[in-house]
């Protein structure tokens, strides 16, 4: 018998980025906003790594914390720059021995305050280096051990990479360079890519369509900043080279306070990720700062807010218990 094809309704994806407390200190904020976010039921939350891998026991602490506690899937970022291979390596191991299947491959930014900085000679380069040398660790520890290959049969390794709707400033990098990269990074293995931040649908769409016309197949996620702090973009504009519109700053400049200025902002990235939705994007992917309330009310704004609880709350799983305590 043929079934009657059931209908297909476009669920958009929801995810989020974390980033790992830098201080103790900052430990129990930084679960009570993950926690918030978990509950929101996440496809997927990602987990940033410094480019110089200094904050990688915690990264790895964070990720293996989600996995043991929670049914949220944790998307580790890994970087290379400037790191042996020996280094990445071993990096790799450990994340992959920790349980996580799917990780984001990215290149990282040289340091901007040492202009005689040199990569190491036996380093790894570029996010395609990294790829490769991600296949080749998890190759290695399927052919030791035949339970680790059946594992990793069961649940393949999955290989995310940045892509640069705009360009990408940080490395001096144009759109239609970056549309390259992008279809270099699928030849490579990769399954999705998540863009960097931007404040015009059209960056979105226009990259998408190149990326198409290129031959690049893999879905391309929207990255979101919520624009609810000016402040916030300033500082991110220092990090990443994207500008933020100066009407929208001026915009919120002129508000008298933080609660007008999150409904402003928050309408304003309602608008923008409505765009991109309606446009075709597979779905949301909110760079939160390690802020809840932003990232969540950006989500409601377009009735993708999630389902919380159901009676199941999250928040009050056995993983809270086992934070350490500060
Ligand atoms: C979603 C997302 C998450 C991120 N998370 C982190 C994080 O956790 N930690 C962190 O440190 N950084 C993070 N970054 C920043 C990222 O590491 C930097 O922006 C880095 O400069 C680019 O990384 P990549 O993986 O694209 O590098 P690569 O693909 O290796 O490329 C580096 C740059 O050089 C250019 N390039 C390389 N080769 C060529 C060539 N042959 N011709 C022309 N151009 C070339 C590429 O186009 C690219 O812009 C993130 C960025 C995004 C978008």
């Amino acid at each position: 018998m043929v079934a009657e094809a059931l209908p297909h309704p476009h669920r958009p994806t929801v995810s989020f980025e974390l980033m790992p407390p830098r201080r103790p200190a900052a430990a129990p904020r930084f679960w009570e906003t993950a926690r918030r976010l978990v509950d929101a039921r996440p496809d997927f939350v990602s987990v940033t790594y410094g480019a110089g891998g200094g904050d990688r026991d915690t990264a790895r602490d964070v990720v293996a914390t989600l996995l043991a506690g929670t049914s949220v899937l944790p998307v580790a970022h890994l970087t290379c720059v400037g790191a042996s291979r020996e280094d990445v390596s071993a990096v790799i191991d450990t994340f992959l021995e920790a349980g996580v299947r799917t990780v984001l491959a990215l290149r990282g930014d040289p340091p901007k305050d040492q202009p005689d900085w040199r990569p190491p000679a036996d380093g790894v380069h570029s996010s395609l280096e990294l790829i490769a040398l991600l296949r080749e660790v998890e190759a290695r520890r399927c052919e030791s051990d035949p339970s680790t290959a059946l594992r990793g049969a069961a649940r393949p390794l999955t290989i995310a990479v940045a892509t640069f709707v705009d360009g990408n400033v940080q490395a001096g990098t144009t759109r239609a360079q970056e549309v390259q990269r992008l279809l270099e990074k699928q030849q490579a293995g990769a399954s999705f890519a998540i863009t960097q931040l931007f404040y015009e649908a059209t960056s979105y769409t226009d990259f998408v369509t190149a990326a198409r016309a290129a031959g690049v197949t893999i879905p391309i996620l929207a990255g979101l900043l919520p624009t609810t702090d000016p402040r916030r973009l300033r500082r991110v504009e220092e990090l990443t080279g994207v500008r933020a519109p100066q009407h929208l700053l001026d915009a919120l400049d002129a508000l008298p306070d933080a609660e007008a200025q999150h409904a402003y902002g928050t309408a304003y990235g309602t608008e923008l990720a409505q765009r991109v939705l309606d446009a075709g994007a597979p779905g949301l992917h909110v760079y939160t700062f390690n802020q809840f309330r932003p990232a969540l009310d950006l989500l409601e704004g377009v009735n993708l807010g999630g389902t919380p609880s159901d009676g199941v709350d999250l928040a009050r799983r056995p993983w809270v218990p086992s934070i350490p305590a500060v």
